[in-house]
């Protein structure tokens, strides 16, 4: 499956019959809804083979599959119907707009292993443009169900966040989408660990504050606060910080063309390692997950 990825690597998460290890689908129930803040809505799930699933932790991401309003589940192909990957994506396109699952990518914000059971937290960030998956999270319910292809070993390429042992602090930067990421990744750096960090968010309530050993310093962007255009704000934070000594590891994510514009400036103003800035875009103005595919599509055809 290829995700709206500004890194030059797709996502290795294919949704093909059998997912080559350690990926598989995992069928998932709501089993809670908590608001933790205007625009952030965490959804636990449970399932009866969830104890397989294995999360990196960090900014481990997987592939969900929505139902539809009126549907009681996704509907994707038939996976015993289909003979490879090619042949279960072309069955997953021929099905109906309004039958075929919605696929979107997500963060595993937390996974907890109970002695009753295993539970996994998405965190949805409900946005103005409202898609099917926003929408979907504003009206989910106990009892309803969805599918995820999700790892089965915690060592796994949908983990990005990848610290460098040479690495002596890092910068983060994230938007609301990335914001669960970015918090589960500051709960697993290690104590003292420098971090220089930026979160934009709506509103000031939107303020959820990490957990964290490190020695984060968070500034918070809050967009109702300044009327200044998304990149335009996000590079003059970062450009008028006096960034920490030593050598950084980076991880930025957010909207696709702020975090473009974030990396050009750490590499290219800030004199970055570009292969020590993780950036991947969450989503892109103007265009939905389904849109960044086909245009990702469309490009690699063309190559
Ligand atoms: C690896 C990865 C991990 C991700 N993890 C998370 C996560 O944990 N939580 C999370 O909330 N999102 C996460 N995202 C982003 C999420 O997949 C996108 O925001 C997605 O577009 C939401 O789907 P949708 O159906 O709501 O909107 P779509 O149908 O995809 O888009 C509809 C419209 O809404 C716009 N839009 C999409 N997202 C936003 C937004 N946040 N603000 C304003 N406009 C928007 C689009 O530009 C489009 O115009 C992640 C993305 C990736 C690639």
């Amino acid at each position: 499956m290829t995700t709206p990825d500004a890194t030059p690597q797709s996502s290795p998460q294919s949704p093909s019959p059998s997912p080559p290890p350690p990926f598989r689908f995992f069928d998932l129930e709501v089993d809670r809804i908590r608001r933790i803040s205007p625009s952030l809505v965490r959804v636990t799930f449970t399932g009866p083979e969830l104890d397989a699933f294995a999360s990196g932790g960090r900014d481990q991401s997987l592939s969900l599959f929505l139902p539809h309003p009126g549907q009681s589940a996704p509907v994707l192909p038939d996976a015993t119907a289909a003979t490879d990957e090619a042949s279960w994506i072309a069955a997953y396109y021929q099905l109906p707009d309004d039958v075929r699952a919605v696929m979107r990518s997500y963060t595993v914000r937390e996974q907890r292993r109970g002695p009753a059971a295993t539970e996994i937290d998405i965190d949805f960030a409900l946005h103005p443009d409202g898609g099917p998956a926003c929408r979907w999270a504003e009206r989910a319910a106990p009892g309803d169900r969805v599918r995820v292809l999700g790892p089965t070993d915690e060592d796994n390429t949908g983990v990005r966040f990848r610290l460098p042992e040479s690495a002596d602090w890092v910068l983060i930067w994230a938007d609301e989408t990335a914001l669960p990421a970015a918090s589960a990744i500051l709960e697993w750096l290690p104590a003292g660990t420098r971090a220089r960090v930026w979160f934009e968010v709506a509103e000031a309530a939107d303020r959820v504050e990490p957990l964290t050993r490190a020695e984060a310093h968070i500034t918070w962007l809050v967009r109702a606060e300044s009327g200044e255009p998304r990149t335009e704000r996000a590079l003059a934070a970062v450009r008028a910080d006096k960034l920490p000594d030593g050598t950084p590891y980076s991880w930025i994510a957010g909207e696709a063309g702020t975090v473009k514009a974030l990396r050009r400036h750490l590499v290219n103003e800030r004199g970055f390692d570009r292969k020590a800035v993780t950036f991947i875009g969450y989503w892109r103005q103007g265009l939905s997950e389904d849109g960044l595919r086909e245009e990702a599509a469309a490009t690699a055809s063309a190559e």
